[in-house]
């Protein structure tokens, strides 16, 4: 026998009922994007590599080691094939759609969200997969329309703290940082490249890696041998220019203000070079190592690194599957059981069972259609390993008298109904 197909390393099926927690989560977080007047994008999946390599950055990890990428087939023989990669993240590709498609011409700030799938090359484990999913949002607009604002990035913060309550999601913390602006960070730079010339000698090899090529993430080191030493580096907020620091002086208070709690931490630096001034991460304590459930900051040269106007932003992606997994271990969601077990009492029933299924379904009750092969205490048993709330049994009379016996599988309890008051006794009242 030939070997079976496996699906590819890092990615993986959602499967029934999990996908039931995945779905409560997207309404959730549609209902809340409504209430805060986002828009949905859908961006391609599929973008040119250049792309990312100017947005993200060549010396990102993600850039640099983890992107799923390839030459595309040339068109013409004399032609080079085009560089294709599947999008990592999708705040570049919001902004390049920002960019095509001048949405700068609209009035007022865009407030677009997405939910879809990302792809990574990393070491698949616990919560960390090569093909997962962002739940994310992008306010961006002309500074003339007030992006740069510090009240839009309380405001999309404490739109995050409202979403992961709704979600029921507790003990998350926030952890905020200003990274400056782009002057500010050139000069933190200088100054860690300098302190670290005479230690870096001890650290990790990923460190001795990173002090050569981009000294800023030698901060996210989780080695710890290496923390007494990351502890003693200058620390960014020593080299936030006026401008920088009201700003970030002026996102804390409105968040003092509106009570959305959250924790300094001077090190967050966040690993893509597009971000400016306010960086945050929400974490959550039940997720080991990979503790942070969400991420975003400002990207106010993002646009025109790209090619694009002057468009300062802000945006976040929360991981999806980190999320079901908090919501899972903490909360332990019940799937949604089915309403009706329609049983059929033997074949001659198959088309009034169909009727009646139709009839139902178009008033919102979910239903199974048993199998005609009916015996009372059989079919009842089906009905209940099935996890249905009800079980209907429909034979000659019932259908004649217009009246049906429906059976409560969790009490035991039977009442009989006539067919048009079915859907209002199995359906919560509204
Ligand atoms: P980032 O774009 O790296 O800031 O990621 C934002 C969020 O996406 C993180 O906080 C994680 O929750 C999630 N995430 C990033 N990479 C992965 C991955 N490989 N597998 C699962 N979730 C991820």
């Amino acid at each position: 026998m030939a070997g079976s197909i496996k699906a590819v390393r890092g990615t993986r099926d959602l499967l029934p009922p999990e996908t039931e927690t995945w779905n409560f989560v997207e309404a959730v977080v549609r209902e809340v994007f409504r209430v805060y007047n986002f828009h949905e994008i859908r961006t391609p999946i599929l973008e040119d590599l250049q792309l990312f390599q100017r947005s993200v950055g060549e010396e990102t990890d993600i850039v640099s080691k983890e992107m799923f990428a390839w030459e595309d087939r040339a068109r013409a023989q004399s032609e080079k094939g085009q560089w294709l990669a599947l999008r990592p993240e999708n705040t570049a590709g919001v902004v390049r759609a920002y960019i095509e498609n001048k949405l700068w011409e609209r009035p007022g700030l865009q407030r677009f969200y997405y939910i879809g799938p990302q792809f990574r090359r990393e070491r698949p484990q616990k919560g960390r997969y090569r093909q997962f999913y962002q739940i994310g949002a992008e306010v961006i607009g002309p500074p003339t329309a007030g992006s740069e604002s510090p009240a839009v990035d309380a405001e999309v913060l404490e739109m995050l703290a409202t979403l992961l309550d709704r979600l029921g999601i507790q003990h998350w913390i926030l952890e905020l940082n200003s990274v400056g602006c782009a002057a500010d960070r050139q000069r933190f730079n200088e100054a860690l490249r300098a302190a670290l010339k005479d230690v870096v000698h001890k650290m990790c090899a990923d460190c001795q890696r990173r002090a050569v090529t981009n000294p800023l993430r030698v901060l996210d080191c989780k080695v710890p041998e290496d923390q007494p030493i990351i502890e003693s580096l200058p620390k960014m907020n020593e080299f936030l220019d006026e401008g920088c620091r009201a700003h970030f002086e002026e996102v804390r208070k409105i968040l003092t203000a509106v009570g959305v709690p959250f924790k300094i931490n001077n090190r967050l630096v966040r690993g893509l070079d597009y971000y400016t001034r306010t960086a945050f991460e929400f974490t959550h304590g039940g997720l080991g190592a990979q503790n942070a459930i969400l991420g975003g900051g400002r990207y106010d040269g993002l646009s025109e690194s790209l090619g694009g106007p002057a468009a300062p932003g802000i945006g976040f992606a929360i991981g999806e599957d980190r999320l079901v997994m908090t919501l899972q271990e903490t909360a332990g969601t019940a799937a949604r059981s089915v309403d009706i077990y329609i049983a059929p009492l033997g074949t001659g029933m198959n088309v009034e069972a169909a009727r009646l299924a139709r009839e139902l379904r178009r008033e919102s009750v979910s239903v199974i259609v048993g199998d005609d092969s009916f015996r009372l205490k059989k079919s009842l048993e089906t009905a209940s390993k099935t996890g249905a709330r009800y079980a209907l049994i429909v034979g000659e009379n019932e259908i004649s008298s217009g009246q049906f016996a429906l059976k409560n599988l969790g009490t035991g309890e039977q009442i009989t109904v006539a067919r048009n008051e079915i859907p209002s006794k199995v359906l919560p009242a509204k």
